[in-house]
C-alpha cells in the first residue's frame, strides 16, 4: 500500500513513546510492563489506521493488545485516532511483521489477527504476503502452543493462497466463512477501515487456524 508522507508523523510518534514503541527489540521479554495489567496478549500484524485494534481494545480489557504496522505515517494516524481516547490495554509497534520472532518470547501471543494483508498477487513477491510460509514460520515460534491465526480478507486470490500456505504448514483450521457478513459469526465482527470500504463490492473471507502441535 502507497501512502503519502505525513510531515507531522516523526514529532507525534516522540511525543507519544508511552504509547508507541519504534526500538521493539529493547522490549523484548518486558511488553507487560508497558501495561496497566499483566494479562493475555493479543497481536495484530498490518494493522492499519487502527479501527480494528481500538475497538478490540475497548470490547476486550481483559487482554492486551499490540498493534505491528510497517508504515511510519499509517502507524501515527492510528495513535492519533486511538489519542482521542487511550485505552491502558493497547500499544502500537512500528515495525516489520517479518521480525516477531525477535520482538517476543516464544509462546507469549495468544492470538494474532492478519486483516486485509496487501496481497502482493505477482509470483515474485509471493514471500512478502503475510501467510507466506517464512512468516508462519515465524508466527509459530511466538504463538502459545493453543494460539489462534485470525485472517480476514476480500482478496480470493489472497485467500486461496493462505488456505494451501496453512494446510501445507501443517495448520488446522478452527473455521472458515467465505462470506463472513452474511454468516452468523457476523453478530462479533469487527470491521477494520478496508473492510468497511470494499465489503460492499463482494465477500468477505475469514479463517481461524491454529498449528498443529
Ligand atoms: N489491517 C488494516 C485494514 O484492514 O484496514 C490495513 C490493511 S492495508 C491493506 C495493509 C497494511 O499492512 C498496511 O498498512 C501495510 O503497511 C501493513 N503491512 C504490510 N506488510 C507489513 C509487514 N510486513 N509488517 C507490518 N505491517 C505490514
Amino acid at each position: 500500500m502507497r501512502v503519502r508522507n505525513k510531515p507531522w508523523a516523526d514529532g507525534y510518534i516522540k511525543a507519544h513513546s508511552d504509547y508507541i514503541v519504534t526500538d521493539p527489540k529493547a522490549w523484548l521479554g518486558k511488553w507487560q510492563t508497558r501495561f496497566e495489567k499483566n494479562q493475555p496478549l493479543d497481536v495484530e500484524v498490518g494493522t492499519g489506521k487502527g479501527q480494528f485494534i481500538i475497538q478490540n481494545a475497548k470490547a476486550h480489557p481483559d487482554i492486551n493488545y499490540i498493534g505491528v504496522e510497517l508504515q511510519k505515517s499509517v502507524i501515527a494516524t492510528a495513535l492519533r485516532k486511538f489519542m482521542a481516547d487511550p485505552l491502558p490495554n493497547l500499544q502500537f509497534v512500528l515495525t516489520d511483521g517479518a521480525n516477531l520472532d525477535e520482538i517476543f518470547l516464544a509462546n507469549e501471543i495468544q492470538k494474532i489477527f492478519l486483516n486485509f494483508s496487501d496481497p502482493w498477487p505477482k509470483k515474485r513477491h509471493a514471500k512478502r504476503r503475510l501467510t507466506s510460509p517464512n512468516f508462519l514460520k515465524t508466527y509459530q515460534k511466538v504463538l502459545d502452543p493453543q494460539g489462534k491465526i485470525e485472517f480476514k480478507t476480500d482478496n480470493r486470490g489472497l485467500f486461496e493462497y493462505t488456505l494451501v500456505t496453512m494446510n501445507q504448514f501443517p495448520m488446522v483450521f478452527d473455521d472458515v466463512s467465505l462470506d463472513l457478513h452474511h454468516s452468523p459469526e457476523n453478530d462479533t465482527n469487527i470491521e477494520t477501515e478496508y473492510e468497511e470500504k470494499f465489503s460492499p463490492n463482494g465477500p468477505i473471507y475469514k479463517l481461524i487456524a491454529h498449528f498443529k502441535s
